[in-house]
Order: C-alpha cells, then structure tokens, then sequence
C-alpha cells in the first residue's frame, strides 16, 4: 500500500496545498487543494473519498473532481462518511446553489456520487486495505481515519484537539507504523487553538503523552507563515522533538 500526501498545509500559496492523502490510486482521505495537482488520468481513478469533516480545507475539491472526471467514467464516486458529515455535504455544498446535487445526476437510480455512512471503529474494506474511521474533536462533526494495509497501518488525526477517545482506539492498533497528527498553530495562538479545536505545541506534547506504541510521528496542517516558528517550538520539547513535519508529496510505502 502506498500513501501520497497530496497536501498538508493549513492554506495555499505557491507550494502549499490543503489537507489530501492518496492511498494507491483509488481512495482519497480528504480532499483539500493537493488533488488538483494530479494529471486526468490519475483523477479518472479515484473511486473512493473518506471524509475527515466538511472544513471547506478538506473538501473543497470533491465538487470540482466529480464535475470532472463524470462522463468519462462508467462508475460513481463513493464519499464515505459519517451520517452528520453527510447530511451538512447535503444541505451546504450539493444543493443545486453551490453545487449541482450529483446524488440525482444523471439520474436518482444511477447517480455520479453515491454516499457510504461509516461509523467509528467499523472498518471499510477497499481492495486490499481496510479504513477505519477513529474519533476526533472538532468544532465540527470530525473523525480520524487508521489506513490498514494488512501489514501496517497509518493513522490519520484530521483536525483535533485533544481526545482521550482517539488514544484509546490508537493505542489498541498493533501495527501501526506512521501517526500523522495535526498541529495548526504555535503556542502564541494557544488560545486561538483551543477556541479552534486544534492543537499548538503545547497540546501536541500533552496529547502525546497518551500514545503506547512507537510509531513515526509527522505534524501536518501548519499554518502558513507560523510553520517555522510550530516546529521549532516542536523541536525545543523533549517530548515532542522527534515529531518531523510532514511534506508536500511524501510518500509512505506500509
Ligand atoms: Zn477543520
Ligand atoms: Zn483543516
């Protein structure tokens, strides 16, 4: 299994792409600016997209890739989320004012985008991997996903504050390989943090602390114009100075 991060930023600018994973060539975790990079051909693939939550950073391409790639694939698009994440896609994004309803394109029996409802601890198996949704604490309805490749396994935090629910369902994962965990802003924005429901250095430190296992651990989701300034407050705590940021185009091979 293979993971590419397609983007890892908390904005855009030149270099900078929001929140998207591509496993293999068919699922994406997310769907943030970065998968406007890929070439049609790679577009034409996907056939499966995981939401974490419905922050326009992680969604803001499922609209634009459906309108896309539909009349030059045979198959729909499955977005795989929670029923609330469903429902706010529903009311606020394919409601015929911002987007065309693709759920009754080109028609309601055979539509270009179908929904999957998940729930937290049930996994879904796509060809030889299995996702599963683990919790998160959001201002908004937000999961995490564990990438299982049957050998090892990538967890995904998706925006969060701390939660004593994530760990325990982290901490039973025997395989797991890579932790990729979101922290937004530097300790100067403790607050905004915490008004947020991300997390700053500080808080990574404290909710490390829970983790029992030793996997790599890569921070996603700085902010433009703080990244430097996040890591080396990240780097300057002995319990957390082994995290590395995460980059633009990484790949993980688990
Ligand atoms: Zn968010
Ligand atoms: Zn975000």
């Amino acid at each position: 299994m293979q993971i590419k991060i397609l983007g890892c930023s908390g904005g855009i600018g030149a270099g900078m792409r929001t929140t998207s994973l591509l496993v293999d060539n068919d699922v994406l975790i997310d769907a943030g600016t970065g998968v406007g990079d890929l070439p049609l051909e790679a577009l034409l693939k996907i056939d499966h997209i995981f939401v974490t939550h419905t922050h326009l950073d992680h969604i803001v391409s499922i609209p634009l890739l459906l309108d896309t790639v539909m009349g030059l694939r045979a198959e729909p698009i499955t977005v795989h989320a929670t029923l609330e994440v469903i429902n706010i896609l529903k009311q606020h994004v394919f409601n015929w004012l911002i987007w065309p309803n693709f759920n009754l394109i080109p028609d309601p029996a055979t539509p270009f985008l179908r929904y999957n409802e998940i729930f937290v601890g049930n996994g879904v198996k796509i060809n030889s991997k299995t996702i599963t949704a683990v919790p998160a604490n959001h201002v908004i309805p937000a999961v995490g996903y564990q990438i299982d490749s049957g050998k090892n396994s990538l967890v995904f935090t998706g925006d969060t504050a701390g939660s004593t629910n994530f760990w325990h369902d982290v901490n039973q994962i025997g395989n797991l390989k890579v932790l990729i965990i979101e922290t937004a802003f530097s300790n100067a924005e403790a607050e905004l943090a915490v008004l947020s429901k991300h997390l700053c250095p500080a808080t990574l430190a404290e909710e490390l602390v829970h983790l029992q296992s030793h996997p790599a651990v890569y921070i996603t989701h700085l902010k433009p114009g703080e990244d430097a300034t996040i890591m080396q407050e990240i780097a300057a705590n002995p319990k957390t100075q082994h995290c590395k940021a995460l980059l633009h185009q990484q790949i993980f091979n688990l």
